[in-house]
């Protein structure tokens, strides 16, 4: 599936820069353009991937280059005011070449977090194609102003969106890790469960395995609805590394290439479907009343089967309660691991969100308390007891 990304604020930046370095990196070819948006210079400039002309400085008139502060409120405003710039970059993209729209962005800021519903809404009003975002969730050990900011844009962006698909930080928090190097692999993270689910509609149907190629119609089917996505993701070795070297995770794979059965193909494809949808998802919740789920494996096509595929598919509906499970192949000959990867779509149950929202009125209640609080104690500093002091004007 081809895609228009647009990278919003420092994360949306990083996470897209990070999204090319996947597809040079696989040749899967998933994204079509690349346009990173921000209103500070330096994040811009950090970027390696993206061309230069596709990075946009917006807000300058206000913030002269240098962000707006985790102020999502500000991040809005200048979004709306500088639409027009952004356009302009996407202007150049082959619209009609692309698929869809994924607008990446970190919620907790300030630029990506205002501006990522904003550009949402407005591609929706211009093209016809869907507009998907990509919403990152604060941890919760970044504070109240966060996740205040992200449960305000969380509830703006899924409505401007025809699906947000979420990412909580929190759920892949290391303690013990500095934030830089947590981010590196959270991202890495991101792009390899993204970046297979979207590579998989790219592959021909009919191509390299004549079986069940999932097509980006199938992707889009499953995110049209609207609502809220997350996405399961699991993996098994299946390569002997060369010159002899058996790698260590191989196990059961032993002696398994070509004498590998039909029933042993299935069993692991089923394994693989259960560990991703009740292994970590990218946003925690119930499986249990998702409306929707796509269900991806991926790897060299002699591990790969419709009867395994069509069982863990089955299992996906039990467990979803949905009638509506997709499910197909992702055939790459050359990787070394069977990975299946699961779309749940339309998820309702999500404990976190509620969590989320709780933390987000007890800060804002809380930042009304202080406000009023300072405002007091600076009238008590300034004014003398007496009122006996005169201002000079
Ligand atoms: P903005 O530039 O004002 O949009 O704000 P940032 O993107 O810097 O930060 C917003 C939020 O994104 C932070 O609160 C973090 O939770 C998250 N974040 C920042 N950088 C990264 C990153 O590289 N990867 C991920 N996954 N999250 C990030």
């Amino acid at each position: 599936m081809k895609l228009a990304m647009i990278g919003f604020g420092q994360a949306g930046g990083k996470i897209l820069d990070r999204f090319l370095e996947y597809d040079q990196r696989t040749g899967s070819e998933i994204v079509r353009a690349a346009v990173a948006v921000n209103s500070a210079k330096a994040d811009l400039m950090g970027l390696k991937n993206i061309p230069e002309e596709n990075r946009v400085l917006i807000g300058q008139a206000r913030v002269k280059g240098h962000g707006v502060g985790a102020d999502n409120e500000l991040g809005a405003e200048i979004a709306e005011e500088d639409i027009d710039e952004v356009q302009g970059a996407i202007d150049s993209i082959p619209v009609h070449e692309v698929d869809a729209f994924l607008v990446i962005a970190g919620l907790g800021g300030g630029t990506g977090s205002g501006g990522a519903p904003v550009l949402s809404k407005h591609l929706k009003r211009i093209y016809t194609e869907p507009v998907y975002g990509l919403g990152v969730l604060p941890s919760q050990d970044e504070g109240g102003i966060y996740t205040l900011n992200a449960a305000r844009s969380f509830q703006t962006f899924v409505r401007e969106v025809d699906n947000l698909m979420v990412f909580d930080n929190d759920a892949w928090r290391k303690t013990g890790e500095s934030m830089e190097g947590g981010y590196s692999e959270i991202n890495e993270e991101i792009v390899k469960r993204f970046g297979i689910l979207f590579g998989a509609g790219e592959i021909e149907p009919g191509g390299e395995v004549g079986e069940s190629v999932v097509d980006s119609s199938e992707i889009i089917n499953t995110l049209s609805g609207g609502g809220v996505s997350t996405v399961g993701y699991a993996a098994e070795e299946v390569s002997r590394e060369k010159k002899g070297l058996l790698s260590r995770f191989t196990g059961d794979d032993d002696g398994a290439d070509d004498g590998m059965d039909a029933a042993n193909t299935t069993n692991r494809i089923t394994s693989l479907v259960r560990k991703a949808a009740l292994g970590r998802l990218t946003l925690p919740c119930e499986i249990d009343g998702a409306e929707r789920a796509l269900l991806v494996m991926s790897g060299p096509p002699k591990y790969l089967n419709r009867k395994g595929i069509e069982r863990g598919r089955k299992w996906l509906e039990e467990q979803t309660g949905s009638m509506e499970v997709r499910g197909g192949d992702y055939p790459v000959s050359e990787s070394g691991f069977v990975a299946s990867v699961i779309l749940l779509s339309g998820v309702t149950n999500v404990p976190r969100i509620k969590e989320l929202q709780q933390v987000a009125i007890e800060a804002q209640d809380n930042i009304d308390d202080i406000r009023q609080q300072s405002e007091e104690n600076l009238h008590r500093l300034v004014e003398d007891d007496e009122d006996e002091l005169e201002p000079l004007f």
